[in-house]
């Protein structure tokens, strides 16, 4: 899991690792207000899940709050497109907005889990910024590593290796090694897959700043890590779910394929996802409806799955218990229709108020077939997506 620079640079704040007086914001002028607390000249950076943004224009100065602001606007709600991204890029909707610093040295410093010996390993090098992935290529002999064996934990000496082999100055050396246990103490603490500073500055006032901040965790360990719960920001890689999440459509997932599946119950829907495959087919996504619909959320979900130009058909599979027929196809009927879509649906419907349920449907004048079973429904679904079979039957 990832997380945005401002917050990785408050959980080093956390550690104990020094980072730049700042603020994250969302609005231009709120950039100029935070410009003029900080005084003096500024450094505006995009909040985006992607590194290259000082290559990319992501990153920019401001000498007064009034040109903060301008910065500010044109960076907040455009895109940005850097070496790291795809190229429709990444959404800029926040910014950070700190004092910018004059530097002496960049250097760079980070942990990653090294697959080989299964163990974390710190690496760093003197020449940080913005060229370190070229310099580890060329001259890999300029990225030092220490390998820390978990029970040891990270040691003194190890440390005084990689702070003499960055040629730092004598007076560098011991906040520098401080400032790597402190970062291995967070990388442990938080199941980070990486930590990583670059650069981790050396001011001309000679102080040691992480002036940049990366952080990624495993997935498999958030679940023992409440704080970091929410952190996730949707927004940057996954823009349908991040929309699903803003409407309160909960239980949404994006699959790559082109049919569209709105299932109540986790098991029916893992059964209609393996059938579809089965039969030559694949989800473009699911959402579960859960066992209590409301048809404002049934709606909202339908015009989710509607609006994902990558579906060419919606299977509708509902067994309705508790959550009555009726209040499925309202909801599925409404989204339709608000979404101005002419997509084709096929649906299996059963269980209570089915015949009102199956009225409604009929009287909507959507374009959807019925199906029969469970099987039927699948394989409708995989003919209209495979196109050997028009909406209407
Ligand atoms: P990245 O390109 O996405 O990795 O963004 P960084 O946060 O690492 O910034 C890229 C570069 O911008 C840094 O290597 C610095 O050279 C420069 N930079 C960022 N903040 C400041 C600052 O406060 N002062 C100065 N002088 N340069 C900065
Ligand atoms: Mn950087």
């Amino acid at each position: 899991m990832k997380i945005h620079e401002y917050q990785a640079k408050f959980l080093l704040s956390q550690y104990g690792i020094p980072v730049p007086r700042g603020q994250v914001v969302t609005e231009p002028a709120e950039a100029k207000k935070i410009a003029l607390e900080l005084g003096n000249k500024v450094v505006i950076k995009a909040q985006v899940y992607a590194g290259g943004r000082g290559k990319a224009g992501g990153i920019k100065t401001a000498n007064t709050p009034e040109e903060a602001e301008i910065r500010a606007r044109e960076l907040l709600g455009r895109r940005l497109v850097t070496q790291q991204t795809t190229p429709e890029g990444v959404p800029v909707s926040k910014i950070l907005v700190e004092e910018a610093i004059n530097i002496r040295r960049e250097l760079y410093l980070s942990i990653v889990i090294d697959r080989k010996t299964r163990l974390p390993v710190m690496m760093a090098s003197e020449a940080g910024g913005m060229e370190i992935e070229e310099i580890a290529q060329v001259s890999p002999e300029k990225v030092l590593k220490a390998y820390i064996d978990p029970p040891t934990s990270f040691q003194p000496f190890q440390g005084r290796r990689l702070a003499y082999g960055m040629n730092l100055n004598p007076e560098d050396i011991r906040p520098a090694i401080e400032l790597m246990g402190k970062l291995y103490q967070l990388f442990l603490a938080k199941d980070c897959s990486l930590a990583e500073i670059n650069p981790l500055v050396i001011t001309m006032e000679g102080k040691l700043l992480a002036l940049d901040a990366k952080l990624n965790f495993d997935d498999n360990a958030i679940f023992r890590q409440q704080d970091l719960e929410g952190l996730y920001d949707w927004e940057q890689e996954h823009p349908i779910e991040a929309r699903a999440a803003q409407l309160g459509v909960r239980n949404y997932v994006k699959l790559d394929g082109n049919i569209g599946c709105m299932v109540n119950g986790a098991g029916p829907t893992m059964s209609v996802i393996d059938l579809l495959a089965q039969m030559g087919g694949k989800a473009a996504n699911f959402y579960d409806t859960g066992p209590a619909p409301v048809p404002e959320e049934i709606a909202n979900a339908f015009k989710i799955i509607a609006d994902d130009p990558s579906v060419k058909v919606v299977l509708v599979n509902i067994f309705a218990g508790m959550g009555r027929g009726e209040r499925y196809a309202q909801g599925i009927v409404d989204g339709y229709l608000q979404s101005n879509t002419k997509l084709p649906v096929v649906v299996k419907l059963s269980g209570t108020n089915v015949e009102e349920g199956k009225r409604i449907f009929a009287e909507s004048g959507i374009n959807y077939s019925e199906a029969a079973d469970l099987h039927d429904v699948a394989q409708k679904a995989v003919e209209i997506a495979k196109g050997k079979r028009g909406g209407k039957s």
